[in-house]
């Protein structure tokens, strides 16, 4: 059976040694987050994922989810034990806002968590992944009135979100969505269309789901200028957050699909569902895409999630297989055969994974940092370096990471021989979990447009070359570092 040690060690050096993460306690969030505070949050998040989420991970593989005959879907048993765990532990709102019931701490700790928790169990991390994006799209976007219904549910949990904007005939192009709102006269909206492959759209984990649409007002303009953003919750609460009737959304199936099982891939209809707009009309789309940055951020931490829990269980077995003889003579000339670690291909091999993920790791955590600064930075120039730093950073973390996690988990999976491609072994299920990331939140080749067509160019280039001058910079503090190594390594 696969195992999983969250990699708390790495990720305070990487924090503190590295990115000097404390050099920010100046900032709000950032003071109440002191190194012994983040060190003991990381091990109880860790402890967390480690017993609760990971020994759910190949049950609910096998098991997945169930569309009932009333459209009502069931998660793999211990999903909802495991997510009420998470909740009520404060997990899914660590770094929201304490007015709504957050805790406040900055979001690259909860970047850190999600880490853990993907790696232990990306299907089930989802259902709160996807809460965390809906909750930080209305934190900007949402009125005060739907922010203080919301809100609270969402952060401790008794309430989940999603984001539904595909639809059959389009996922990358939104421009051809065809979902249509009409309004009421009193302020909301009646939604009519299906969505497809909406993530966790329906299941049975909590009482109600907060559903994120983009769809077309009646007579709006034609492509992404005619597109809003619509809170459309599954059961329609009161003023008070008390629940009231069945909104007209259901699921109208489950996808059965390559991996990620256990979390529910819903085909959605919404027959009149009753909606309101969230910020303003027709621009739904710049409104959605604080949901997908958060999102994309999230799914390159998948990528790098899949491939260090595979990287361990690759490592644990290479110590433990004997095949064949180091041909530097016996290591171990009382067993039958070395331990396969001896081969150099093999740990070739090892050494190219552990190699990407400390790195991936790294940038992962040092954009969060500048993507923290960005958000509450009181001097304006921190805040827009922060800003060009996350919108560079997020097609490359998103399409890099996520593309050398899955290569990374079937060459994790080439560690076990034949044993990889059989299922009791785990290794197999890492790398068909591994394999959506590379496609949903913007498939990977459009992530490269992003980067070359957009953010390269954006403010005359503003944000590669402030990367570059850092780079340098740091080249040139280090210059001393850099000879010694390079006479030593002759
Ligand atoms: C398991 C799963 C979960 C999902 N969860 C959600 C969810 O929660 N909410 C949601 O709204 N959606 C979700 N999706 C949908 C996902 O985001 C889309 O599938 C994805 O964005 C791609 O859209 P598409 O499938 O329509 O492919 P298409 O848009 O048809 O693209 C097909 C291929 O063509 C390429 N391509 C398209 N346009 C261009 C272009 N202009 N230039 C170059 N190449 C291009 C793409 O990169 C891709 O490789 C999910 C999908 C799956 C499978």
């Amino acid at each position: 059976m696969p195992s999983y040690k969250a990699p708390v060690a790495d990720t305070l050096f990487l924090l503190y040694d590295v990115l000097g993460f404390d050099r920010h306690s100046n900032l709000p969030g950032f003071a109440d987050a002191g190194r012994d505070t983040v060190e003991t949050i990381l091990e109880e998040g860790a402890k967390l994922c480690e017993k609760s989420f990971q020994p759910l991970n190949r049950s609910g593989d096998l098991q997945g989810c169930v569309r009932l005959a009333n459209g009502d879907v069931t998660t793999p048993n211990g999903f909802k034990e495991a997510f009420k765990a998470f909740a009520e532990g404060g997990w899914i709102g660590l770094a929201a806002g304490p007015e709504y019931g957050g805790q406040g701490l900055p979001h690259t700790v909860a970047a850190a968590i999600n880490e853990y928790a993907s790696a232990a169990n990306m299907a089930l991390a989802m259902y709160a992944g996807l809460t965390q994006g809906a909750i930080a799209a209305l934190v900007l976007h949402g009125s005060d009135e739907q922010k203080k219904l919301y809100l609270p549910k969402m952060i401790e949990g008794s309430w989940t979100g999603t984001m539904n904007l595909t639809e059959p005939h389009c996922g990358t192009d939104l421009g051809l969505i065809k979902t249509k709102a009409v309004p009421q006269g009193d302020g909301s909206y009646k939604i009519t269309g299906q969505k497809i492959f909406i993530s966790a759209g329906e299941h049975d984990m909590t009482e109600n789901i907060v559903h994120l649409v983009l769809a077309r007002i009646e007579g709006a303009p034609e492509g992404t200028k005619g597109i809003s953003l619509f809170v459309a919750p599954k059961v329609l609460p009161g003023a008070d957050g008390s629940l009231g009737e069945r909104n007209a959304v259901s699921c109208g199936a489950l996808e059965h699909k390559m991996g990620i099982h256990g979390n529910s891939t819903c085909v959605m209809n919404y027959d009149g569902a009753t909606a309101w707009l969230v910020g303003e009309e027709n621009r739904g789309l710049a409104a959605m895409f604080t949901m997908m940055n958060e999102a994309r951020l999230g799914v390159g931490v998948q990528g790098l999630a899949q491939s260090d829990v595979a990287y361990q269980n690759a490592a644990a077995y290479a110590k433990d297989r004997l095949q064949g003889r180091s041909l530097t003579g016996a290591k171990e000339a009382a067993k039958p055969a070395d331990p396969i670690i001896v081969h150099p291909d093999v740990r070739r091999t090892l050494l190219s994974i552990k190699a990407f993920n400390e790195a991936a790791r790294a940038l992962v955590l040092w954009t969060a940092i500048r993507g923290d600064v960005a958000h509450v930075s009181e001097d304006p120039k921190e805040r827009q370096a922060g800003e060009d730093h996350m919108g560079l950073m997020t097609p490359i973390i998103k399409g890099v990471i996520t593309d050398v996690g899955f290569d990374n988990a079937v060459k994790a999976q080439q560690m076990f021989g034949g044993h990889g491609y059989i299922a009791e072994w785990g290794m197999e299920q890492f790398v068909r979990d591994a394999r959506i990331a590379m496609i949903y939140e913007g498939a990977n080749g459009v992530q490269a447009m992003d980067l070359v067509g957009r953010k390269l160019p954006r403010d005359g280039g503003r944000a590669i070359m402030a990367f570059f001058k850092e780079v340098d910079g740091f080249l040139k503090d280090n210059a001393e570092t850099q000879g010694s190594n390079r006479s030593s390594s002759r």
